[in-house]
């Protein structure tokens, strides 16, 4: 499946959330679902009633656009969190914010998921100290996540550095701005994932 080329506004308005696609514009009152918080299209004020398949799959799609990922990067995730002990819906959320491009994100490298990936892919950071530039690439409870020497001066990346207290860093990591390093603390409980995600929907959803 082709990736999606469209308005990504579209998409939050959709899914009836804001996504965080466009960075630091998506908490100004330029962002497309503030002044347009209905679904797009002809029918998009018409409240729509969902079958009970109708509503997994719009929590799939949901979850699945918010990281960025194909249908099947995110079935990958779904099946490796199936083979884990534990609740599979808790097991893939974590399995998605452990992944490079979000960590870097979440930290206040980036101001959107979809910046951070190019970041990532872009060689700009290392990872207990050896480059990575992988976006998929999951951390661990205790790596140190930093930016490599040469990239300290990336005006964008030191730009959403500077914006990060609006966006706010999660407790399970931490921010060492003045070393541009993020510590990750711990990996996140279904507690500190505050999204808006009903995940046991998915998990029904790929095991009918
Ligand atoms: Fe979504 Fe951001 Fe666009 Fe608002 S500005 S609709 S949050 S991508």
């Amino acid at each position: 499946m082709a990736r999606y080329r469209g308005s990504v506004c579209r998409m939050c308005r959709r899914e009836g959330l804001k996504l965080f696609f466009k960075g630091d514009r998506c908490y100004t009152e330029k962002c497309a679902f503030e002044r347009r918080g209905y679904a797009p299209g002809e029918h998009g004020h018409s409240r729509k009633k969902f079958s009970d398949y109708g509503t997994q799959l719009r929590e799939k799609q949901k979850l699945k656009r918010m990281f960025g990922l194909l249908e099947k990067q995110f079935r990958g995730y779904f099946e490796k969190a199936d083979q884990k002990k534990g609740i599979t819906g808790t097991t893939l959320l974590v399995f998605l914010e452990s992944r490079l491009d979000n960590m870097v994100y979440r930290i206040g490298f980036a101001t959107s998921r979809t910046e951070a990936r190019q970041f990532v892919r872009h060689g700009h950071f290392k990872v207990n100290g050896r480059k990575v530039n992988i976006p998929s690439f999951l951390i661990k409870k205790g790596d140190v996540i930093e930016l490599r020497e040469k990239s300290k001066k990336v005006l964008p990346i030191l730009e959403s550095l500077e914006t990060v207290a609006r966006r706010g860093v999660p407790s399970w990591l931490e921010l060492d701005k003045e070393n541009y390093r993020g510590v990750v603390k711990a990996l996140p409980t279904r507690d500190d994932i505050t999204m808006p995600i009903q995940e046991q929907l998915v998990v029904e959803l790929y095991s009918k």
